[in-house]
């Protein structure tokens, strides 16, 4: 997908703040973030989705990516929100699997808000 921007990412081809690599996925800060700590999990190659038929090893290597993450921006202790925007009526707006990692402020309960913007 060369007109991906996570794909571009992924690639070196476009800056981003990167977080942890693996062979697997690859970790940025989000560009507007929504607190203290906001990084994307990505996977290398492009699945639109969850529902992209993404392999169990992928599924499996951005979960892996998490508590890597989490430790390197200090969360882990004090703990952190996960969010996978997927589809149309979860308001996905980057057509690459991803998934955000918010932490370093305290969020309210619920699972309406994205992340409780203040
Ligand atoms: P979503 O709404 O779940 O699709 O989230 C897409 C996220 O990607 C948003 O939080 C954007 O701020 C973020 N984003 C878009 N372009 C970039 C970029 N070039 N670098 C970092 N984050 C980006």
């Amino acid at each position: 997908m060369s007109e991906c921007i996570f794909c571009m990412i992924a690639a070196g081809q476009v800056p981003a703040k990167i977080v942890y690599e693996t062979p697997a996925v690859v970790a940025f800060d989000d560009l507007s973030p929504q607190a203290p700590v906001h990084t994307l999990i990505i996977p290398r190659s492009h699945y639109t989705d969850l529902g992209d038929g993404v392999p169990d090893q992928v599924r499996a290597a951005l979960l892996a990516a998490v508590p890597e993450v989490a430790r390197i921006k200090g969360v882990a202790e004090s703990g952190y929100r996960l969010i996978i925007n997927n589809g149309a009526d979860a308001m996905q707006s980057v057509q690459h699997l991803h998934l955000h990692v918010l932490g370093g402020r305290a969020m309210s309960h619920g699972m309406v808000h994205f992340a409780d913007e203040e």
